[in-house]
């Protein structure tokens, strides 16, 4: 799977916008069959396109085709992009692996952080959104299925067992909001290649919380090859980037 996207995008006038249009079009069929099968309705589940790698004009003709949640994994570029892009009613989600020195930045354009995995990172951007004054921002706990505890490094995420922890320092950090979970489908461990399995072990543990924190209801997972499973599994978000802009040429 991957969507059957093509990246090309040639030279002719407007033939990026009908590749943009045509992929967004078969993702959003993909997601609503989901969702049917699924018993769920199309306004449960919101479409992320993850624009990475991809230049802000793509972001500006990804608005222009009703595109509202886009989200990036790179504070550098994603700051550029935002700022490009400002005069847009776009809502930019950051679903990368964050340092602390880019908490600042981060917090000036994202609205909502998916990938909270410590808690230094939790008190770093609890400062900067009290410190300038900005609205509640949203925060997910990046769950790494494949982590056991303590395992640091590696891809972004915390253990299953460290949750807990991170959710009772969001619930408490001012100017934050504990706001649900993320994961990425693992490569290894006992869900490695098993998509389906690993998002409804995150359904299971977004359920329990839940029942300590009724807001934190958002359940982020689901990507290009495994936004089916998720959406059957219950995700409320996927996040999707190269079934609708194009296979990216790097790693990222
Ligand atoms: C890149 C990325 C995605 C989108 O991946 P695709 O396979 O291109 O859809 C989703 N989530 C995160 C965290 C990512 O880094």
């Amino acid at each position: 799977m991957g969507g059957g996207a093509v990246s090309a995008g040639g030279g002719v006038p407007g033939a990026r916008e009908a590749e943009l249009a045509a992929n967004l079009a078969r993702v959003e069929e993909r997601v609503t069959r989901a969702c049917d099968a699924a018993g769920r309705a199309r306004a449960d589940v919101t479409l992320i396109v993850v624009t990475k790698t991809y230049p802000a004009e793509d972001v500006r003709r990804l608005a222009a085709l009703g595109v509202r949640h886009v989200a990036e994994n790179r504070d550098q570029e994603a700051a550029a992009k935002a700022a490009a892009c400002a005069d847009l009613p776009l809502n930019w989600h950051f679903v990368g692996q964050l340092q602390t020195n880019k908490v600042r930045s981060v917090t000036s354009y994202a609205r909502c952080v998916h990938s909270v995995d410590r808690v230094r990172l939790v008190h770093a951007l609890s400062s900067a959104v009290v410190n300038a004054g900005r609205p509640p921002l949203d925060c997910l706990v990046q769950v790494a299925l494949e982590k056991k505890p303590g395992d640091s490094g590696g891809r972004g995420g915390v253990a299953p067992e460290g949750v807990e922890e991170l959710v009772t320092a969001l619930a408490g950090a001012p100017g934050l909001r504990a706001a649900g979970l993320m994961t990425v489908a693992p490569l290894s461990g006992r869900y490695a290649g098993e998509p389906a399995a690993a998002f409804e072990r995150l359904w299971e543990m977004s359920r329990d919380l839940r029942a300590r924190h009724p807001a934190a209801n958002m359940v982020s997972a689901g990507m290009s090859a495994d936004l089916e499973q998720a959406i059957a599994a219950g995700a409320t978000h996927v996040r999707v980037g190269s079934a609708v802009l194009g296979v990216r040429p790097t790693l990222g």
